[in-house]
């Protein structure tokens, strides 16, 4: 199929960056116009020499310099810091932003994407999290569409195709359940960051493991749907399907339930997002039904994983909460990792920071961005 569409990756380094890039190896169409990371220039000088790429964006200054050196035999321009993220976000030359930085840092270079009027294939949940309001209400105002890379959302988008909005009753959010499905608080004690890294199904970046692991991740996909497909979060049930065959389902007011399936491999909602309305070929990893031993669901703990029912009041309650909770969850997991903060402290650490950091109603970005700042500092601080 004849295909042309240039993209820019926020976040090229990382797990989703890279299977963006597995995906546009197989198709030539993908013009890979910017790229950025935060720190790992040794994997992007690959990148600038296989993809050529007109800019590429590092936000350690120190390190920037230095790909400049490296890869000063080639046509590709080379930026440092914030800024750079930004220049990629509006590149001229893409029409797609693939989001896939980690954390709130992904809500200003796409606000930016969206003012130059560049569609947005949106991985960084955070985003929507934080700055649902007014990151959707800017997609509608510059008439760009923001596509989900998130498996269950592009699942939810791909099962809505073809039906009436109107006559959606609920969404069925599958999740993994993690590596410690089943567990109660008491077993979950000495989880170390090696236990918590080892996902079941998917191999992705350090943050979205742990949080798979807690349930925040499920908590913030609640949210995100909430912005994504315009629906209360009260119609929004989670159900924990430990093969992650089924990405997640619709059911409308006739009770009819539509399902999107497939083995787990992110190549597929990526590319998704990149060739909408039109599929292509995918290479390998077809799903093979005489392999499955069965299909099963579960309600979830919300005793043991409590994260989740925190993430609803949040996303009920709006304002900054949601980003009061996300903020923490950042800073907790960011300790925990480094062997500061027991596993069950993170989720504690959220809770700690819903009930101490106010919320302000409709915030602007600059008090989400406090908001932020104020929940990692609640949390820092109390740990340090
Ligand atoms: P990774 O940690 O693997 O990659 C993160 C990327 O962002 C890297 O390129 C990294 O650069 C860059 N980065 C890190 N910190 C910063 C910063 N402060 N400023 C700018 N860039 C930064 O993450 P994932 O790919 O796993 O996840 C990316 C997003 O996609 C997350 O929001 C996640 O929730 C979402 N997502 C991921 C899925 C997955 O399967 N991985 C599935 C669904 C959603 P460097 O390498 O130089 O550090
Ligand atoms: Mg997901």
């Amino acid at each position: 199929m004849e295909f042309t569409h240039n993209i820019a990756i926020l976040g090229s380094t990382g797990s989703i960056g890279t299977q963006t890039l597995a995906v546009a190896r197989e198709y030539k169409g993908i013009g890979v116009k910017a790229i950025t990371a935060h720190s790992n220039i040794k994997l992007m000088e690959e990148q600038i020499r296989e993809f050529k790429p007109e800019l590429a964006a590092v936000t350690d200054e120190e390190k920037a310099k230095e790909l400049k050196i490296r890869v000063a035999d080639t046509g590709t321009k080379v930026t440092g810091g914030s800024e750079g993220l930004l220049e990629a976000a509006s590149h001229h030359s893409a029409e797609t932003v693939v989001t896939a930085v980690v954390g709130i840092s992904g809500l200003e270079p796409t606000i930016e994407a969206i003012k130059a009027k560049k569609n947005i294939a949106l991985a960084n949940k955070e985003t929507l999290v934080t700055g649902g309001h007014i990151v959707t209400a800017l997609a509608k105002r510059y008439k760009t569409t923001i596509l989900p890379v998130d498996s269950e959302h592009s699942a939810i988008f791909q099962s809505l195709m073809g039906n009436h909005r109107k006559e959606l009753k609920r969404i069925l959010l599958t999740a993994s359940g993690g590596p410690f499905f089943g567990k109660k608080k008491s077993e979950l004690t000495n989880i170390t960051p090696e236990d918590a890294l080892k996902h079941p199904n998917w191999h992705m970046g350090a943050k979205v493991t742990i949080d798979s692991s807690t349930l925040v991740n499920k908590g913030l996909e609640i949210i995100e749907a909430k912005w994504l497909f315009d629906v209360d979060i009260d119609k929004i049930k989670v159900l924990v399907h430990r093969q992650s065959i089924i990405h997640s389902m619709v059911e409308f007011v006739d009770n009819g339930i539509i399902a999107q399936l497939g083995a787990p491999d992110m190549r597929l909602p990526i590319q998704f997002a990149l060739t909408y309305p039109n599929r292509l070929p995918m290479k390998g990893n077809e799903l093979d039904f005489s392999a499955l031993s069965g299909l099963t669901f579960d309600e979830p703990d919300t005793e043991t994983f409590y994260a989740l029912e925190l993430a609803k009041k949040a996303g009920r309650d709006g304002g900054t909460l949601p980003t009061v909770f996300n903020g923490a969850d950042e800073a907790a997991v960011d300790l925990f990792l480094k062997g500061r903060l027991p596993y069950l402290g993170i989720t504690e650490a959220i809770q700690r920071a819903m009930e101490t950091v106010g919320s302000t109603e409709e915030p602007t970005l600059e008090e989400i961005l406090e908001a932020d700042k104020a929940a990692k500092e609640t949390v820092y601080n109390y740990y340090n």
